[in-house]
């Protein structure tokens, strides 16, 4: 067996027992193999494994990478997005997880139009507050949904969010707790939230949709800034 699919098999099993830890039904969480850097031959060992949703941050390197598995993986965007990028972006990604403006929506929502599509999005909230991350502050979050919610091409799924990282992991849970409150304020299905270090605690929180890369396709180079 490869390593990917040794991975990817022992992160089913943690997914399992953090389910019933938080006493929920594994095949209530979705795993998204996280696969920016990552090269077509170790995507296929993940496909190999039976793994089909992957994860990337760039559009692209998404571009480039999804033809070479064409028909085969299904493909969320979980990165910051680029105004710029959108129109890719839509013709990419079933799920974009990481919306945080009415702007960028807006733009989501003309060219799902002009792709006859309906784009499912996710709402990106900076439960944390640090300065250095992406996402809709918690109380901007009601103000933004009413306004998104009156385009017509875009379907909000849920919220996502990335959790401080922290030498112990449990700092994290009350950042995963205070985003499902806010998902059950306002009746939304998906939590995407839980990463390598810390998908455990996410899960017993109640994420629906844990995004991980280093567990499955060990440490990855660092991408270069964008341009
Ligand atoms: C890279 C990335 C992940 C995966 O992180 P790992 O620590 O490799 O599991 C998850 N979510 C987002 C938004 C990322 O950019």
């Amino acid at each position: 067996m490869s390593e990917v699919a040794h991975n990817i098999n022992q992160i089913r099993q943690r997914i399992r027992s953090a389910a019933e830890r938080g006493g929920r039904r594994p095949e209530d969480i979705t795993l998204v193999a996280v696969s920016k850097t990552i090269e077509p031959e170790r995507l296929e060992a993940a496909l190999g494994a039976g793994q089909t949703l992957f994860g990337e941050s760039r559009v692209q390197e998404a571009k480039a990478k999804i033809p070479l598995v064409s028909g085969r993986a299904h493909w969320h965007m979980i990165g910051h997005l680029q105004t710029n990028k959108v129109r890719d972006a839509v013709a990419l990604f079933e799920v974009i997880h990481s919306v945080e403006s009415v702007k960028l929506a807006s733009e989501l929502n003309k060219w799902a139009e002009h792709a006859g599509k309906t784009q499912v999005i996710l709402l990106e909230v900076n439960v944390s507050g640090e300065g250095s991350k992406f996402g809709l502050k918690p109380e901007d979050l009601e103000s933004t949904l009413t306004e998104i919610n009156k385009l017509p091409r875009l379907e909000v799924q849920g919220l996502m969010t990335i959790a401080p990282v922290a030498e112990e992991v449990e700092k994290a849970r009350p950042y995963f707790r205070r985003l499902r409150e806010l998902r059950d304020a306002f009746n939304l299905r998906e939590l995407s939230m839980g990463m390598t270090h810390d998908f455990e605690v996410a899960i017993e929180e109640g994420a629906t949709l844990v995004r991980i890369g280093a567990a499955i396709f060990g440490e990855r180079k660092r991408h270069e800034p964008e341009e």
